[in-house]
């Protein structure tokens, strides 16, 4: 690993004002270090969030769930009030990694870094998230530009994201046995005019599946979607899944999204 300046703000304010375009912020760690170790990412600055107390903690109101970026997994996998809210958010959040990676990793760090692999980036599509960062407020569907890109600017920090309280929602996840990353994740949410179907895992990032969000708005059952058959020629092949499979994944995830809700 390569030397560098290690910061820890005070604010948000502070840390904003010594991001560069060779910084990072730092939040649990569990993306930006193993980076670090394996020389596949140098910076010259760390800017280390995790003390700053107004980007941490939940907030239920009556229509959102609000979630600090600096909120562990853990956290939200064990919070009451989500549970109550939202049930599929804390199964998500539970079925992250393993115990290490949800008492370490954040919101606001699974975001951030886009994996075209994890889970939350679905659950801000399915849930029509806005992202709120220090600068300004984002739709999710502007958010998650491709793989491992997203909408924020040099210096931009996600302080909070606000989901939308769903009817019904449900998230069902074909998990890598090793590292439980999605090689297909299906988050369903139906919402009072629409139902959407987020997938995560079969592409290069986070979509919102038209057919079956279609279907499925017009008919809340799994018959609507049964045998339906998705375009694959956009989606990942390898090792682990060939595209055809991927494809065929999410129908059957999405299948048993809404039989589970
Ligand atoms: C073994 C393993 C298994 C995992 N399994 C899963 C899984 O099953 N599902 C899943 O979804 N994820 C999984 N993850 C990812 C993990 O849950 C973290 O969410 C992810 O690694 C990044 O979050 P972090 O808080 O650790 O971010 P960090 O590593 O600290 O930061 C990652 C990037 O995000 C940026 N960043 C962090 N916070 C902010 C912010 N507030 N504003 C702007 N930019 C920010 C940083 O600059 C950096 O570029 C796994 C990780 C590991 C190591």
């Amino acid at each position: 690993m390569k030397t560098f300046n290690y910061h820890v703000p005070k604010n948000v304010k502070e840390a904003s004002k010594l991001a560069s375009t060779s910084s990072a912020f730092l939040a649990g760690g569990m993306t930006s270090v193993p980076s670090m170790k394996l020389g596949l990412a140098t910076y010259k600055d760390i800017i280390d969030i995790k003390h700053i107390k107004k980007l941490s903690g939940i907030k239920v109101s009556g229509k959102t769930v609000t979630i600090g970026a600096t909120t562990k997994h853990a956290e939200v996998a064990n919070s009451r009030d989500v549970k109550k809210a939202i049930p599929s958010l804390t199964k998500l959040a539970g079925g992250i990694g393993d115990a290490q990676v949800r008492n370490r990793g954040t919101v606001g760090g699974s975001i951030a870094n886009n994996d075209p692999s994890a889970c939350y980036p679905s659950a801000c599509m399915a849930l029509n998230a806005i992202i709120h960062t220090n600068n300004r407020k984002i739709e999710a569907s502007k958010f998650f530009k491709g793989m491992f890109e997203t909408a924020l600017k040099k210096g931009e920090l996600i302080e909070a994201v606000e989901f939308q309280i769903p009817v019904k929602s449900n998230y069902q996840k074909h998990p890598n046995p090793a590292s439980r990353y999605a090689i297909v994740g299906v988050y369903l949410a139906k919402h009072k005019k629409e139902v959407n179907v987020a997938v995560t895992g079969a592409k290069s990032s986070v979509y919102i599946d038209k057919d079956l969000s279609k279907a499925l708005s017009s008919s809340f059952s799994s018959s609507a979607i049964d045998g339906m058959k998705l375009d694959s020629s956009e989606m990942n092949s390898d090792i682990h899944a060939s595209g055809d499979f991927r494809a065929s994944l999410v129908v059957t995830y999405a299948k048993k999204a809404v039989e589970a809700c």
